[in-house]
């Protein structure tokens, strides 16, 4: 196996800077690919937190002038990652997320902020400037999306190219005007360069440019292919189907591990199943929920948004409590949605518990207490939450989309009868399937046996980033090899 160099290029990585999955993946996929001899390097912004948290900086690189200020490139370590950082004051010196001010809203420049990442990431891969040329470029979602286009438009060699799609929601969209300030010839403003219905499409142009393009799992991969999930893409898509592959993400199985969790009231392990009722009274004290070791425990770990089908779940709570289960939510997001659930929680004390905020800690918490995790979400790229509460014996119910469809193995009468159910889905995304659930959750828990199956098959299953890493180090060397 020859070995291999990879430059990752995204907006976020665990642990240093997570508003969502596209994190956990950054930060746990360069480990993932080191087993398989590809050595990966991530290039990140400059944030707050990213400065403040990075080891041994040092610069490997200055610009005089990158989108209106000056700017260095450090090279610094994060535990076992190896890092670039682009430390640009200017662009990513800011309170609140990567992407939004304290005031919730977009930050106006975010075109600029992201374009300057991506022109990084090109000049890296063109080896210009230090003496770093990785053989693959890897940039994710569309914080990343103008790299093949800044790669194609200089007119120099580069590397080849493989864009993720980590959510096709979110696909970087900015006016034409933008255009003179990136740095690109007008004839990028083309179909079949960065045009994107008038304006400039970030997620368009990785989408056009790339050499592959992958998403976070094999139905998502299908989905976005029609016009329903495809969100304006789906043409371009099946243009490049022969492009476009899934590959499901894994969870790092360190952090999200119950046999050594430190943030957990008891670790177990798929021999101690039974020591997660320390955790479930705990959660419940936690949540101020009634401390019925008996009543089913629902949990919810997730970005409050129309999306994740929570408004959906608002409309079944009467249901879930009827049926004597409890539950648990950890969110944050939709002004709207928050109110809904601080009010639910305050109507049914004891019942429905709801903290909002965002809190790692509480989220292993809930794992490791809640009987099942809820994931009733529209669309779902992959989802990372019923990944680890297959590892933690949370029995996952969830939407049969995306990657919750390619992941969870429903306990129909085949799969229970042949024992390889993990938990249960409903379809379609509405309140009354997601009622339908409750009753056959419910049912389940009522048999100890059953219920215990489930744990076990899911606790058992591999939800590392073994197999997906093999996928993406396979993907990589046929590019290189076509070279
Ligand atoms: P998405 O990236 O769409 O938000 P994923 O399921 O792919 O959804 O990833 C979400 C990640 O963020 C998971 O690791 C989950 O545990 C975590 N997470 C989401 N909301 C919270 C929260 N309020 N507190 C702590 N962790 C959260």
């Amino acid at each position: 196996m020859t070995s291999l160099t990879a430059l990752s290029i995204a907006s976020e990585l665990f642990p240093l800077i997570k508003t969502g999955g596209l994190a956990d993946v950054a930060g746990a996929l360069p480990t993932a690919l080191r087993t398989h001899d590809v050595a990966v390097t991530s290039l990140l912004p400059g944030y707050p937190a990213v400065l403040g948290g990075i080891e041994d900086p040092r610069e490997v690189h200055g610009f005089h002038e990158l989108f209106g200020g000056t700017a260095r490139l450090l090279a610094a370590r994060c535990g076992e990652l190896d890092l670039l950082v682009l430390d640009a004051p200017h662009l990513y010196v800011r309170p609140g997320n990567p992407y939004v001010g304290p005031d919730g809203r977009d930050w106006p420049d975010n075109g600029l902020r992201f374009a300057a990442l991506a022109q990084v990431g090109a000049l890296i891969g063109q080896g210009l400037l230090s003496d770093y040329a990785p053989d693959v470029l890897h940039a994710h979602d569309w914080q990343t999306g103008l790299l093949p286009a800044y790669l194609k438009y200089s007119g120099r060699p580069g590397p080849k190219t493989v864009f993720t799609i980590h959510n096709l929601a979110f696909q970087g969209r900015f006016p034409y005007e933008l255009l003179a300030k990136l740095g690109l010839p007008e004839r990028a403003f083309s179909l079949d360069g960065v045009e994107y219905y008038g304006g400039i499409g970030y997620l368009k142009a990785g989408l056009q440019l790339a050499d592959r393009i992958t998403t976070v799992s094999p139905t998502y991969a299908a989905e976005i292919q029609g016009s329903e999930a495809g969100m304006g893409l789906d043409g371009l898509l099946r243009l490049r189907s022969d492009r476009l592959s899934g590959i499901l993400n894994g969870i790092d199985t360190d952090v999200w591990n119950p046999a050594n969790d430190a943030l957990i009231a008891a670790t177990y392990d798929v021999e101690s199943v039974a020591a997660r009722a320390r955790n479930k009274k705990a959660l419940q004290a936690r949540f101020g929920l009634k401390p019925e070791p008996g009543a089913l425990l629902y949990g919810v770990i997730s970005r409050l948004s129309w999306q994740k089908g929570l408004d959906l779940l608002l409309e079944a709570l009467p249901q879930l409590i009827g049926g004597g289960a409890q539950l648990a939510l950890l969110g944050a997001g939709d002004s709207e949605l928050e109110r809904a659930y601080g009010a639910a929680a305050r109507k049914y004390p004891g019942q429905i518990g709801a903290v909002i905020g965002y809190d790692e800690a509480l989220a292993h918490q809930i794992q490791a207490g809640a009987d099942a995790l809820l994931v009733p979400s529209r669309f779902e790229p992959c989802g990372l939450t019923q990944l680890c509460a297959l590892r933690y014996g949370a029995v996952p119910v969830v939407a049969r989309v995306g990657g919750l469809a390619d992941t969870v193995v429903d306990a129909n009468e085949m799969a229970t009868a042949t024992g390889v159910a993990t938990g249960v889905q409903f379809a379609p995304v509405t309140t009354d399937a997601l009622i339908k659930a409750f009753g056959r959750t419910r049912a389940l828990f009522a048999d100890v046996v059953a219920w215990r199956n489930l744990q076990i098959n899911g606790m058992t299953t591999d939800v590392s980033w073994k197999n997906p890493a093999q996928h993406y180090a396979k993907l990589y060397r046929s590019l290189v090899a076509k070279r």
